[in-house]
């Protein structure tokens, strides 16, 4: 029997703000533990909350880039359950009155794991539906040694966004690029630099499977707390499997809460699922309704930037680009950038697009961390191609050394004696050369095989050791072959 996968994500997002949710204290990665608290973020009694305007900004941003229709009103709520991690023994959330609701992400090829991206399916422009976008409070974080535990609340009380979907994904493949493209957005808007080794994403993922055909949704199980994309797709390839494997076998799935053990490459069982109502959700009365009509949505939309689409899109139509190139650029906004810089002074913005894609980012690899090479050195060598003062081949080897020594083209040419030879004089003794030289190919190409006279030109190359401009060779020895007929 075949089976199919119903997949539903909710992704945690630690806001890019200076201070915490409810708190004055810094929001700082590394920082000595308990050294960014205060009365507020340890939970002490009388302690009161006040909102950080710049997260439920933010939190209104995301969810105008996500096409959400936002809240006229937000409330906060408490979610009340006892863990060490979190000293007030509630979380404040928000439950029915979310800011933001609805809203879709759109999936395109290259957010697509690599070895997946041929795979016809990928090419779905699938939208992904948003159900909400709500604000919360992030809680302390546990380390455990040897013969006891200790608890670092810096992070307590850092605004945390959390993003539901739909349970519209189908496979890991999907929810691989359902992430990448929410995650590509968020950067874009600065919302959050998603840095996952720093924990500012991370994922709850809702997975069951069924029979192909069958209307029933299967029992579903959580894996909690992935933090990264690989391993989302990963944990979701094991756990469909698991989930078949015990259908097949006739037994039933327990509705279970599930970590992944990166190192074993398996799924985990934490505990059997509790349900919403445990949590006991009720507002917050330390906390106003927050009004987001007005100076709040105002502020929100002016931080929205072109968006990933918009600009793949504009890309396209400016600068003649196609899609695969325009999708290459665009994931990152500064690699964009950088292109539209050097393609402003270049005859050939395409051949800028091709010598950043297939040869620049070939040798850099992370084109943030690089240092970059200024922008007009791309449109030099571009344009020293169109006027036929070097060939594409050796353009190609001139990004190397553009990048090894940071020099600019015209320099290299001048000093590697790259220029192509341009004078019809001395490039016409050289094809007459060639003629004499070859009656082979000449009697050949004569007979009608025009493939011959690529044995002709090769002869004119070896000679100028390829520096010969082929264009102007071709023509010359078209001419003088007329001539001989
Ligand atoms: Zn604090």
């Amino acid at each position: 029997m075949d089976y199919e996968a119903i997949i539903g994500l909710e992704v945690h997002v630690q806001l890019k703000t200076q201070t915490k949710l409810f708190c004055g204290c810094t929001v700082e990665y590394g920082a000595d533990p308990n050294s960014r608290v205060c009365p507020v973020c340890l939970g002490l009694p009388g302690a009161l909350p006040s909102p950080n305007k710049q997260a439920i900004i933010l939190t209104i941003q995301t969810g105008l880039m996500l096409g959400s229709e936002i809240s006229p009103r937000g409330k906060f709520d408490r979610k009340n359950y006892f863990y060490p991690d979190m000293p007030k023994n509630y979380q404040i959330s928000q439950y029915d009155q979310p800011l933001c609701k609805g809203g879709y992400i759109q999936l395109y090829p290259l957010a697509f794991p690599k070895d997946a991206q041929k795979d016809p399916q990928a090419q779905i422009r699938k939208k992904i539906r948003i159900v909400r976008v709500h604000l919360e409070e992030d809680v302390g974080k546990s380390f455990h040694f040897e013969e006891n535990s200790g608890i670092d609340f810096n992070r307590a009380g850092t605004p945390l966004m959390e993003i539901v979907s739909e349970a519209d994904i189908r496979s890991p493949e999907e929810a691989f690029a359902y992430l990448s493209a929410l995650r590509q957005i968020l950067r874009y808007g600065n919302v959050s630099d998603c840095d996952m080794e720093k924990g500012q994403l991370r994922c709850d993922v809702n997975v069951s499977v069924k029979p192909v055909g069958e209307e029933k949704w299967g029992t579903k199980c959580e894996i909690k707390n992935l933090n990264s994309i690989s391993a989302v797709r990963k944990a979701l390839k094991y756990e469909i499997q698991r989930q078949i494997q015990v259908l097949s076998m006739g037994n039933k799935i327990e509705q279970e809460t599930l970590r992944w053990d990166d190192q074993r490459g398996q799924t985990i069982l934490m505990r059997t699922k509790e349900y919403a109502h445990d949590y006991r959700y009720f507002p917050d009365p330390d906390l106003l309704t927050v009004v987001t009509e007005g100076e709040l949505i105002e502020e929100a939309k002016k931080r929205i930037p072109e968006l990933p689409e918009q600009k793949k899109q504009r890309l396209c139509e400016t600068y003649g680009l196609s899609e695969y190139q325009s999708s290459v650029l665009a994931a990152d906004p500064q690699l964009a950038d950088y292109f539209e810089k050097a393609a402003k002074s270049a005859s050939n913005k395409v051949a800028v697009a091709n010598f950043l894609i297939n040869d620049y980012l070939a040798l850099v690899s992370d084109f943030e961390t690089a240092i970059p090479l200024p922008a007009e050195y791309f449109s030099e060598l571009s344009n020293l191609v169109d006027q036929g003062q070097v060939h594409m081949k050796q353009a190609k080897e001139m990004v190397k050394v553009m990048v090894s020594e940071k020099k600019r083209p015209s320099v290299i040419v001048q000093e590697q004696g790259l220029g192509q030879i341009t004078s019809v004089d001395m490039l016409e003794a050289l094809c007459k050369e060639a003629i004499d030289a070859n009656p082979k190919s000449v009697s050949d190409y004569r007979a009608g095989k025009v493939a011959a006279l690529n044995a002709l030109k090769g002869y004119v190359m070896k000679k100028t050791k390829g520096k010969a401009n082929p264009q102007i060779i071709h023509d010359l020895l078209e001419k003088k072959l007329r001539e001989i007929t």
